[in-house]
């Protein structure tokens, strides 16, 4: 038996005499054992081993995906506002209508006020909709990016 230190954890690992491979008991690395001279030996990680590693801490430190998280976010709340928009509309139309009647709606400056309120309440929706589908796709594309 011979002794290899981990690149990796440091820690010491048994390695039987003469094999050129070893996974490490402490950390789990693949390590290649190189035997340059008697007694002498190179212990590097396998490259795929350190490959893996990296992609798989990128997901738990990922600032791209909390930006996306984000815009998520963001797009939930414009489709909530426009929707909270559209209801106060036709709540005071309802109000509106209870009171004066139908006649009110022609007013040109109700009509205006209202046709504005709701083109800007269908604008947040549709806007937050195109938003959240655009996240989604990227987040979609930026997962099959990683694995
Ligand atoms: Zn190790």
């Amino acid at each position: 038996m011979m002794e290899v230190k981990c690149p990796e954890c440091h820690s010491m690992v048994a390695a039987e005499d003469g094999s050129d491979f070893v996974v490490c008991p402490v950390c789990g690395a693949d390590l290649d054992i190189t035997e340059i001279e008697e007694g002498v030996t190179l212990v590097s990680l396998r490259k795929e081993e350190g490959e893996r590693k990296k992609k798989k801490l990128v997901p738990l430190d990922d600032s791209v995906a909390e930006d996306y998280m984000k815009w998520q976010m963001a797009a939930v709340i414009a489709v909530l506002i426009g929707v909270v928009g559209i209801l106060l509309l036709a709540m005071s139309m309802a109000q509106e209508i209870m009171q004066f009647g139908f006649y009110f709606l022609q007013q040109p400056r109700y009509a205006v006020l209202s046709s504005l309120v709701m083109l800007v309440s269908l604008g947040f929706i549709v806007g937050g909709i195109v938003l959240y589908r655009y996240v989604r796709k990227e987040i979609t594309s930026y997962e099959d990016r990683l694995n």
